[in-house]
């Protein structure tokens, strides 16, 4: 039998912890560093420690750092490996052992704890680290061609645009090894998947951009943990791990629909609520009320979303308190405090339910009288024998969008079954005017590593919750 999600999660810690490391509980999601939203990363509690501007209790530290990415809020569901919501395990040196021993110990973990064949990996370096080349190479014992360099966007690790950062190798694994060497190209999501990020953090950026190298050189790692559980449970992706898996049954079960039989908008859906019922889940937990700003406008988002997919697998009832108690039956044992706020998590999410379904509702009565009024005037028009085309304008599609939290594909499937099209061109319009207006209340956040910046600001700063302001460019479905 493979390897459940606590065990993955226990066996780092000891292997850590054999090596005298301290075991460290997880620190909130909510930050307490007042530049920066939600926690994004394992360091992110050690940052003053790393800046020297906290002396740190132990000179090792390992822990399974709650994380919530919203940047990857895209992503979920339509790649195999993020989420909004993961756990990143990590092992910390405070300017204690360095390179040589992290890249020793990362590889004896994966191949010896977790038995992953060392054939089936490969490693990246910093495109300028000849250093820990050198290591993987010589100590290690891998291959050169198994070591791949690469540039600052994969290799270079920071916490945000300021602060500790530092070059960092990755440990890939390889899901077609048949298709051999002679092209490793670790972009290649459908063969490779990024597992463990080991972050040589020597340097800190200051707001000009100036990097000088930190009092102490440390250790930062980060290994996802429901990666590493696709991996040794054999699924094709995390959702499919026991970390995930039973809360999309539960709703996958209120649909009435077999996952392995759904269509793949359908999985999607399942991996959205499933994905984002630990988020909310996690997030009210640990002090996050819905809202319209900030991290409560994120949980809401969250909610929401749950809601509107639940919509797309044909649930019309509340059931976001029935996925989310799945979550804490799965999250429980490593985290009390689930079980202990369950009455505030589901209070707090069955009342943005109802009040997003009432929202719901209330722009579905604005659609038709939308329809009435342009039916109307259709048959005025056919007297004076001009046909007015049954369309929803792009600025009323917009506001269905914007106020009353209608995505363009739910105004699209209402108005075809009315004979309606919706002026698609028109509602872009729309939205690019609102995302230039948000791009003038622009303030760059401290919030996440590499790119996704102006996205994730272009988020944030619709402080004023009016329904869905996710771009729809790409035609995704919200
Ligand atoms: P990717 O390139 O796959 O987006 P990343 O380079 O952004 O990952 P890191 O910032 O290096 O990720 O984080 C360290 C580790 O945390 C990753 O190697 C991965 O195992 C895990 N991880 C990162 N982002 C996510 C996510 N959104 N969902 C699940 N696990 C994640
Ligand atoms: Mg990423
Ligand atoms: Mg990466
Ligand atoms: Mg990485």
């Amino acid at each position: 039998p493979s390897l459940s999600g606590a065990d993955i999660r226990q066996a780092f810690l000891d292997f850590y912890a054999q090596r005298g490391h301290q075991v460290l509980p997880s620190a909130s999601l909510v930050p307490e560093d007042p530049t920066v939203l939600l926690t994004i990363a394992g360091m992110l509690p050690f940052k003053p420690i790393f800046l020297g501007q906290r002396d740190p209790d132990y000179a090792r530290a390992t822990t399974s750092q709650k994380c919530v990415r919203t940047n990857d809020i895209e992503n979920v569901g339509r790649t195999a490996r993020h989420h909004t919501f993961f756990e990143m395990l990590g092992n910390f040196s405070f300017g204690d052992y360095f390179k040589k021993e992290a890249i020793a110990w990362a590889w004896e973990l994966v191949t010896e704890v977790f038995g992953l064949p060392p054939e089936r990996l490969v490693v990246s370096v910093f495109r300028e680290d000849d250093e820990a080349f050198a290591l993987w190479r010589d100590e290690v014992g891998i291959p050169a061609h198994r070591i791949q360099r690469m540039g600052e966007a994969d290799n270079f690790w920071a916490a945000g645009p300021t602060g500790p950062c530092g070059p960092c190798s990755e440990i890939y694994y390889d899901f077609k090894p048949e298709l051999g060497d002679a092209h490793i190209d670790l972009e290649d999501d459908s063969r490779f998947l990024e597992i463990y990020n080991l972050v040589f953090m020597e340097l800190n950026r200051d707001s000009e951009g100036h990097l000088t190298p930190l009092a102490k050189q440390n250790i930062d790692t980060g290994l996802g943990l429901e990666r590493l559980a696709q991996v040794l449970q054999g699924v094709p992706n995390n959702y499919e791990t026991d970390l995930i898996f039973p809360i999309i049954q539960t709703a996958a079960d209120i649909a009435q629909l077999d996952y392995f039989k759904a269509t793949p908008e359908q999985q999607t859906s399942l991996k959205v609520i499933g994905d984002h019922a630990r988020a909310v889940m996690h997030l009210i937990a640990d002090g996050v009320i819905p809202s319209n700003v900030d991290r409560g406008y994120v949980l809401r988002r969250l909610i929401r979303r749950i809601v509107r997919h639940g919509r797309l697998l044909g649930i019309t009832d509340p059931f976001t308190t029935a996925v989310v108690e799945t979550s804490i039956q799965l999250a429980e044992a490593a985290y009390p405090q689930v079980r202990e706020r369950e009455t505030l998590i589901k209070t707090e999410l069955q009342r943005e339910e109802e009040q997003f379904l009432k929202t719901l509702e209330r722009g579905e009565r604005l659609l038709f009288e939308l329809f009435a009024t342009a039916t109307q005037s259709a048959e005025a028009g056919k007297k004076d024998r001009t046909t007015l085309p049954k369309q929803i304008s792009g600025s009323d599609a917009f506001k269905l969008f914007d106020t009353y939290g209608f995505p363009l594909e739910l105004t699209q499937e209402i108005a075809a079954e009315q004979g309606f099209t919706v002026d698609l061109a028109g509602f872009e319009q729309e939205m690019e005017q609102q995302r230039q207006r948000a791009r003038a209340a622009h303030q760059t956040i401290d919030l996440t590593a590499q790119g996704s910046l102006d996205a994730l600001a272009d988020f944030l700063s619709q402080t004023e919750f009016l329904g869905y302001t996710q771009s729809l460019a790409k035609g995704v479905v919200e």
